[in-house]
């Protein structure tokens, strides 16, 4: 007999994991089966909504100034305005006080590793005196052992774009002995944990960090550091050093692993299982049964298949990256109900010859309508019960826009929320 549910949640990242949040909270039972670790992890952890004007590419003050301009079949025109502010404040309401810039529509500079500045809709607090808005001096501090933070390289690629703030950079130890090739997560976790710095025989990591830091500061108001100030106790890290140093102290956002993207993955997480959603990882779903209708997923367990029954399916199994999508010489597909992915017959027209062109793969994914249900090529439902989220979909690029996690937090409390409402 199949294992049944109300709703199940194929795939555990940020769209999936709020799609289950938000038809668990309209009454359904749900169960969330995800195959693998999500993007999440390798996410900078802010939540772009629209960061770039659709016509000229130039940064948007506003995202909802852009969403007019999007093409007929981008998420957000199909869905409306509404839903993306359904989506944030789903997210808002997760994440409370741990992200910020929920009191206002306009996008938040926040400086990224690279020495850009990024307008982003929500970002960690932890990054929050940062924002490039600010005219506080500001002094970058990269790590040896952190190559892809070169923090005055950074502060030059910043001034040189102009922010309103002197900043300068310098690259420090680490206290501690650590391997060259050493993870954030354990730098993170010293921090954390406070131990001994032996090599220096100081108190503690976090003393003996304050300690370099203050050698070379003059006179900034703030400090900007990698992010990997403490992992479960990142406000303690950050307001110790904060004080110690006499200065604000904020992370910069970095590349993968991303400790922002993994304190984000703890805290949905921490909100599945406060509702109520039930979590399997591990193994695939591979295929279905059902005509119109989905009847049941099959998951793919130790070389058995394992039938998954439920009136409502919505499928999270993210992009190209998440695998969502697969391409081949033969084509672009959805693997598991073979939806209709619109795609140029000949495969050479996937690509434009220049880098910074727009690139039609990048917007390869399901078509969907106002309910997320995906649509087949002459524009009719391809389910009658499933619903699509995240980067599954297509008809955007989340890249150049800057939309990733705006698109998958509103489709995800559209198909959230309808799911339940269809019970
Ligand atoms: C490097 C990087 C940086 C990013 N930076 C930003 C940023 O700065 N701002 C921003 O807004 N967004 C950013 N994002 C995007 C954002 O983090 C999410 O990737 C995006 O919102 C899409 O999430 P998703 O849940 O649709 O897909 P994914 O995160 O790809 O999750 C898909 C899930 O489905 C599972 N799955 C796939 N196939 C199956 C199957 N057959 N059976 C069961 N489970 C399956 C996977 O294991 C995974 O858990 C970034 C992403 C990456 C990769």
């Amino acid at each position: 007999m199949a294992i049944s549910d109300d709703v199940l949640v194929v795939g555990g990242g940020l769209a999936g994991m709020t799609a289950a949040v938000a038809a668990a909270r309209g009454g359904a039972r749900v169960r969330l089966l995800s195959h693998k670790a999500s993007t999440l992890r390798n996410a900078s952890g802010l939540i772009d909504v629209l960061g770039t004007d659709p016509e000229s590419g130039a940064p948007l003050a506003d995202p909802f100034d852009g969403l007019d301009a999007l093409p007929g079949e981008h998420p957000y025109r199909i869905l409306g305005e509404a839903a993306i502010r359904e989506g944030l404040d789903l997210f808002d309401d997760l994440l409370g006080d741990r992200y910020l810039g929920s009191h206002t529509d306009r996008n938040a500079l926040v400086p990224t590793h690279g020495g850009t500045v990024k307008p982003t809709a929500r970002y960690p607090e932890s990054t929050g005196s940062g924002l490039a808005s600010s005219r506080e001096r500001t002094l970058l501090v990269g790590f040896e052992t952190i190559t892809d933070f070169d923090a005055p390289l950074a502060a030059a690629h910043l001034e040189n774009a102009g922010v309103p703030f002197e900043v300068r950079g310098v690259t420090l130890p680490f206290p501690g002995e650590f391997r060259a090739d050493v993870r954030v997560t354990r730098m993170a976790h010293a921090l954390d944990e406070d131990r001994e710095a032996p090599v220096d025989g100081r108190p503690g990591t976090r003393a003996a960090l304050a300690e370099r830091v203050s050698e070379h500061l003059d006179g900034e108001e703030r400090v900007g550091l990698p992010a990997l100030l403490g992992d479960e106790r990142g406000e303690e890290v950050r307001e110790q050093l904060s004080t110690r140093l006499g200065t604000d102290v904020f992370e910069v956002p970095m590349g993968p692993p991303s400790l922002p993207g993994l304190r984000l993955e703890d805290a949905l997480e921490a909100a599945l299982h406060e509702e109520g959603v039930r979590v399997e990882s591990g193994n695939p779903v591979v295929g279905y049964e059902g005509d119109d209708r989905v009847e049941t997923v099959t998951v793919e367990r130790v070389h058995r298949e394992v039938p998954y029954e439920a009136e409502q399916v919505i499928l999270a199994t993210g992009g190209l990256v998440g695998k969502g999508i697969r391409s081949s010489r033969s084509g672009v597909c959805e693997p598991i109900f073979g939806c209709h992915v619109p795609q140029p017959e000949d495969r050479y027209d996937w690509f434009s010859e220049g880098v910074f062109d727009d690139q039609p793969f990048a917007r390869f994914g399901l078509r969907i309508d106002e309910g997320c249900r995906p649509l087949d090529g002459r524009g009719e439902t391809e389910f009658e019960n499933l619903r699509a989220v995240g980067a599954v979909c297509g008809g955007y690029d989340s890249a150049r826009e800057k939309s990733a996690s705006g698109v998958s937090l509103a489709t995800a409390a559209t198909a959230g929320r309808r799911a339940a409402e269809c019970l």
